[in-house]
């Protein structure tokens, strides 16, 4: 069962896998993991299931609690370069 249909634009298989999400919202940096997503076989093109959207969109706004938190090391780019 394909529960993606063919792929909107170029009519390939869309298989789901669980992958990693980055999303910026409002200034901050959140991660989800193991995130289904669709990925087209043949072009690559991702589909989000409308309902996984709002679920992540939910999670951000009713601020639950995160199952961990990382540090992420940011460089300036003219400061960390030699
Ligand atoms: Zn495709």
């Amino acid at each position: 069962m394909n529960k993606y249909g063919d792929c909107y634009y170029c009519g390939g298989f869309v298989r789901e896998i669980n992958t990693s999400r980055e999303i910026w919202w409002k200034g901050n940096l959140y991660i989800f993991e193991k995130v289904p997503v669709g990925v087209c076989q043949q072009c690559g093109e991702k589909v989000l299931k409308p309902k996984v959207a709002k679920d992540i969109d939910s999670v951000l706004k009713e601020k639950s609690i995160p199952q961990r938190i990382i540090q992420v090391p940011v460089y300036e780019y003219e400061m960390a370069a030699v």
